[in-house]
């Protein structure tokens, strides 16, 4: 479980929080890289998950369980 700052008052918050429990700001709507702590993060699709584990089947295993891509370093969480 990461944490993260929350960008209202930069409270440490969980990043499983809904709300920061300092000031009720939702903190749930940005995810932030966890090796480079980028928020230029986006989602996987379902369908670039199916396309990948047609394409490289086991070995894609590892990306499948992943559901964010982070656009600064690459990494797939
Ligand atoms: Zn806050
Ligand atoms: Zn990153």
């Amino acid at each position: 479980m990461a944490m993260i700052k929350c960008p209202e008052c930069g409270s440490v918050v969980s990043d499983k929080a809904r709300n920061c429990p300092s000031c009720g700001n939702p903190i749930d709507t940005k995810v932030y890289c966890p090796k480079c702590g980028s928020s230029n993060v986006s989602v996987i699709s379902g369908f670039s998950k199916a396309t990948s584990v047609l394409m490289f089947g086991v070995l894609a295993a590892n990306n499948v369980k992943s559901t964010y891509k982070c656009n600064s370093c690459g990494l797939k969480f």
